[in-house]
């Protein structure tokens, strides 16, 4: 055996490593980052504070006054707290360990995001997924079928869901919340919250097993790395022992804990690109080629149904005229001939469905 072989574990050496592509140079639509920056003041003032930032200093582990920040800002229930996380890629990561008994299995709908398999596999979870139905609604029957037969640990509900935009039926969020009951959370993952306007937040006193996940990536602020997931606090307690002591760096805290004073900026940013998805929707609704489906987030997802080109073609050209999306057809076989674009600003947008067009018809 090869030395590879030797110590690495066999489900580690038959993944791949999540791929991310180059994108210099290119109209960057591809990762649902909010385009636009805090204005030039602002960015003056955040300066300063980073500049007082005790570098040579660890970060105080407990986060004390951003988790207040967070939880006064953010709608977090009274009685409630969060654990934060270096993005809420790292909170899936502790979850995963966390729960990861002898035979434990987390279990999210698909398509969905990558990282609760990904992280599940990592941690020695098995993951089960469950098909959404072709319009990319929750199959309630089979999710509470998949529910009763492997009585997962962890349960993760995208709200909305990423690749597909859509935002489940918030009454079959609550039916699957009972059902799993006792037996393991659930985790609404809220990454797209701005642009949906709709949150499990409020209800977390109804369920002991709710857990709401959001980061603060889609909305302007992906390159801090910062997440936060909030839940009881005997459900916390056991979560933040996975969490290694200082996950969050000092310049990440002071610019988090700067930006929660300026909430007023984030919100209308979300609410121009909300405005900005639904005219992009209308626009790309009139094409004949493409079906553009209903999103509450950031992001569109196209089917691509030319009679002469494929998703593959589409995507391969755009890429010609540098402009970055994702080309998600080969993630599931719901998704076939679909690719997924960030909305952006106008410019941006009007450039992408110029060169689709473009594409579409070369
Ligand atoms: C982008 C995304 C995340 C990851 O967010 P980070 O905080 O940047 O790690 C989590 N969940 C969903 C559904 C996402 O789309």
């Amino acid at each position: 055996m090869s030395l590879i072989e030797n110590i690495i574990r066999p489900e580690i050496r038959a993944l791949s490593a999540y791929h991310v592509p180059d994108s210099g140079g290119f109209v960057k639509l591809d990762a649902m980052e909010n385009p636009y920056t805090l204005p030039p003041e602002l960015r003056n003032e955040l300066a300063q504070r980073l500049a007082q930032v005790a570098m040579n200093r660890y970060p105080v582990p407990s986060y004390t006054e951003l988790k207040a920040a967070i939880c006064a800002n953010l709608g977090v229930p009274d009685g409630f707290g969060v654990v934060l996380g270096n993005g809420s890629d790292e909170l899936i990561a502790m979850l995963s360990v966390a729960c990861a008994k002898p035979g434990a299995k987390a279990l999210a709908p698909l398509p969905g995001f990558v990282m609760y398999a990904m992280s599940a596999r990592l941690a020695g979870m098995e993951f089960v997924g469950v098909p959404l139905k072709a319009d990319f609604a929750l199959d309630l029957p089979a999710m509470l079928e998949a529910i009763k037969q492997h009585r997962p640990a962890i349960t993760y509900l995208a709200y909305p869901n990423n690749p597909t935009g859509n935002l489940y039926d918030a009454e079959q969020v609550v039916e699957i919340i009972r059902a799993v009951g006792d037996s393991g959370v659930v985790v609404v993952d809220e990454a797209y919250q701005p642009f949906a306007q709709a949150s499990f937040m409020p209800r977390l006193p109804e369920f002991a097993n709710l857990i709401v996940m959001r980061t603060v990536s889609k909305l302007g602020l992906a390159g801090i790395r910062l997440g936060y997931m909030a839940a009881s606090a005997a459900l916390l307690a056991e979560f933040d022992k996975v969490r290694p002591p200082y996950n969050v760096n000092v310049l990440t805290q002071a610019a988090a804990e700067f930006v929660l004073q300026h909430t007023r900026i984030l919100d209308e940013q979300a609410a121009a690109l909300r405005e900005q998805r639904e005219a992009m929707r209308a626009t790309l609704a009139a094409l004949p080629e493409v079906q553009v489906f209903p999103s509450a987030a950031n992001f569109l997802l196209l089917r691509v149904q030319s009679k002469t080109k494929s998703a593959d073609d589409v995507f391969a050209n755009l890429l010609e005229r540098k402009v970055l999306i994702k080309n998600v057809g080969k993630m599931h076989a719901l998704l076939e001939n679909c690719l997924r674009v960030t909305v952006s600003t106008p410019q941006e947008n009007a450039l992408f469905i110029d060169s689709l067009q473009a594409a579409l018809l070369s």
